[in-house]
C-alpha cells in the first residue's frame, strides 16, 4: 500500500503506544472493485474528513491504498459470550487510526470486513453487504434518537464474494466511534496481562474517555468504575426508552465510552413484551429487552473483576470495595428509569402514585399485546392514531381518565405533551421497513434504504409524507428472526 496521496483524515494512533500485547499491526485485503454504496457526507462534516475526493476515499476505505499517517491494526481484547469467558479480538475489523477532529476530539476509524487478522479464528474476517448496510442503518438511527452511538462514515462493495449460508456480496462498513475500548479490553489485560499492562490500559483509558479523573487520584480504577456505570446505566436506560433490543450484550460489546456499538442481530421491540428476543442465537432469551439492566449489572461486574488488582493490592479488601460499587447499581438505576418512564407520560415533577400510573400503562400495554411505541405516541398525537390498528381501546378509557386527570394538574397538558415529544420517537428502525429497504438495496435499488434512513435522522418529527414508514404490517415481528454479524 502507498500513500502518496493528499490526507483525508486527520491521523494520530495513540492505542500503538500502548505495550505490544494490545494489538497486532495488520494490512487490508484489497479489494477487487471497490464500490462506494453509502457516504455520510454530514458525518464527514462534522468531523472535518475530507470528502472532496471520493475515488480516494473509496481506495482508501477499501483497503487498496494506506492513509496518509496511517498505522492498521487489529485490537486484542476478551470477553464474556454469553456468560463464557473467551479470548476475542479484532477478528474482522481493522483500526486503520484515530482522527483528530477540529474540535481535537479523537475518534477511531475502523472498517469492518477487510479481511482476516490474528484474532480471526475460524472466520473470514469478511462481511456482507446486508449486514453493514443494516448496521449503518441502526448507528444513524440511534444517533437520530440522540442515544450515544459508533457512526457509519461509509459502505463500500468489495467486488468480492463472501460464502455464508449462501453466496453473498462482500462489503466493509467503516465505522467511526470515540474509541473500541470495550470491558473486554480490561478483561484481557487481566487474565493475559501484567498488572503494569492493566495500569497502563487504566491510565490510558483515562486519559482518553475520563480526563476529569485526575492523575494523581489514590482509587483511580474505582473513579474509571463509576464513571463507566454512570455511561452505560443512561445507555442502556435510553434503549429501554425507545424499545431497543441490542441482542448480544457480551462485554466485549460492552463500550467504556458508553455508546452504543455492534449492531448484529439488534432489533427494535414492536409489541410491547419485556421477553422479547429477536436474535436466532439467544435461545434462552439471555440478552431479551427486560433483561438488558440485569445483564448491564453483570457486565460491569465483570468490569469490576478486571479492575481488582488496581483498586487494591489485598485481593479481599480490593473485592468488598468493588462489590459495594458494584451493589450501587440498582438504586442508580432505578431513580433514572422512573425518572425516563415518567417523562414518556408527560410527568416531570413526580407525585405520589405516578410510578404505579406508569407502571399500569406498561401492563395494560402488554395484557393486550400493544405496540410500544405507538402506544405511548398515541397518546399524544390522538388524530394520527384514530382509525389506526394501533389505537388504544375502551380497554385503555379508565386508565387514560387517570392520566388525563393527572397531567392537568401543575405544569399542564401543553408541558406534559412538549416532554412526551422530546421522550417518545415517531420512527423507530421496524423491522418490516428494515428488512424491506435492505432486501431491495441488496439488489442495487437504494431508494427506500436512503429515504428510511432520512426518516430516521428525525425520529421525533412529523409529516404526513413520512406515514409509509410509520405503520408496520401487523404481526411481521412475530416469526421475525435477527442473525449475528454475518
Ligand atoms: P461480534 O459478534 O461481532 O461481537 O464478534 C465476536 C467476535 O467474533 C469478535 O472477535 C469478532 O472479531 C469475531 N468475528 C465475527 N465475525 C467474524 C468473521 N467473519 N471473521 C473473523 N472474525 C469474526
Ligand atoms: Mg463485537
Amino acid at each position: 500500500m502507498n500513500n502518496d496521496h493528499p490526507s483525508v483524515f486527520n491521523f494520530d494512533n495513540s492505542y500503538t503506544k500502548l505495550p505490544e500485547r494490545f494489538f497486532s499491526r495488520v494490512t487490508p485485503d484489497r479489494s477487487k472493485h471497490p464500490e462506494m454504496i453509502l457516504f455520510n457526507h454530514e458525518l464527514a462534516e462534522e468531523l472535518g474528513i475530507d470528502d472532496s475526493n471520493p475515488e480516494l476515499l473509496t481506495q482508501i476505505l477499501s483497503g487498496n491504498k494506506k492513509a496518509v499517517g496511517s498505522d492498521p491494526i487489529a485490537t486484542a481484547y476478551a470477553g464474556h459470550q454469553f456468560g463464557y469467558f473467551t479470548m476475542l479480538g479484532d477478528g474482522r475489523a481493522i483500526l486503520l487510526g484515530e482522527h483528530i477532529d477540529q474540535t481535537k476530539k479523537r475518534f477511531d476509524i475502523q472498517i469492518k470486513g477487510a479481511g482476516r487478522t490474528p484474532y480471526s479464528r475460524g472466520g473470514d474476517g469478511k462481511a456482507t453487504l446486508k449486514a453493514m448496510l443494516k448496521e449503518y442503518v441502526y448507528s444513524e438511527a440511534m444517533n437520530g434518537l440522540g442515544i450515544p452511538t459508533s457512526r457509519s462514515l461509509a459502505v463500500l462493495k468489495t467486488g468480492e464474494n463472501v460464502y455464508r449460508e449462501r453466496t453473498e456480496d462482500g462489503a466493509v462498513l467503516c465505522r467511526v466511534m470515540p474509541s473500541h475500548l470495550r470491558v473486554g479490553t480490561f478483561e484481557f489485560a487481566r487474565f493475559y496481562g501484567t498488572k503494569e499492562e492493566l495500569q497502563q490500559l487504566c491510565d490510558y483509558t483515562i486519559k482518553r474517555h475520563f480526563s476529569e479523573i485526575p492523575d494523581d487520584a489514590e482509587d483511580k480504577a474505582l473513579l474509571l468504575f463509576e464513571k463507566v456505570m454512570h455511561r452505560q446505566i443512561d445507555l442502556v436506560i435510553n434503549w429501554m426508552r425507545v424499545g431497543f433490543i441490542h441482542g448480544v450484550m457480551n462485554t466485549d460489546n460492552t463500550s467504556i465510552c458508553g455508546d452504543s456499538f455492534d449492531y448484529g442481530p439488534c432489533a427494535f421491540m414492536g409489541v410491547y413484551d419485556p421477553k422479547t428476543v429477536f436474535s436466532s442465537i439467544d435461545e434462552n432469551g439471555r440478552y431479551a429487552f427486560g433483561n438488558q439492566p440485569s445483564i448491564l449489572k453483570w457486565n460491569l461486574s465483570r468490569f469490576a473483576e478486571a479492575l481488582l488488582p488496581l483498586i487494591d493490592d489485598d485481593l479481599d479488601k480490593a473485592v468488598e470495595i468493588a462489590t459495594e460499587k458494584v451493589n450501587e447499581f440498582d438504586s442508580i438505576f432505578d431513580v433514572k428509569f422512573d425518572e425516563v418512564m415518567l417523562s414518556k407520560i408527560g410527568i416531570d415533577e413526580p407525585e405520589k402514585g405516578d410510578i404505579e400510573l406508569a407502571e399500569e400503562f406498561l401492563k395494560l400495554i402488554k395484557i393486550h399485546k400493544k405496540d410500544y411505541t405507538h402506544s405511548f405516541n398515541s397518546l399524544r398525537l390522538p388524530d394520527l392514531y384514530r382509525d389506526k390498528p394501533f389505537v388504544l381501546g375502551d380497554e385503555f378509557l379508565d386508565w387514560k381518565k387517570s392520566w388525563v386527570e393527572r397531567i392537568s394538574r401543575g405544569a399542564g397538558k401543553g408541558h406534559s405533551f412538549s416532554i412526551m415529544e422530546r421522550y417518545n420517537p415517531l420512527f423507530i428502525p421496524r423491522n418490516y421497513f428494515v428488512e424491506e429497504a435492505l432486501d431491495l438495496a441488496v439488489e442495487g435499488e437504494l431508494k427506500k434504504l436512503k429515504t428510511l434512513i432520512y426518516n430516521l435522522q428525525m425520529p421525533y418529527w412529523y409529516d404526513t409524507e413520512m406515514d409509509d414508514s410509520l405503520f408496520e404490517p401487523i404481526g411481521f415481528d412475530q416469526n421475525y428472526q435477527t442473525f449475528c454479524g454475518t
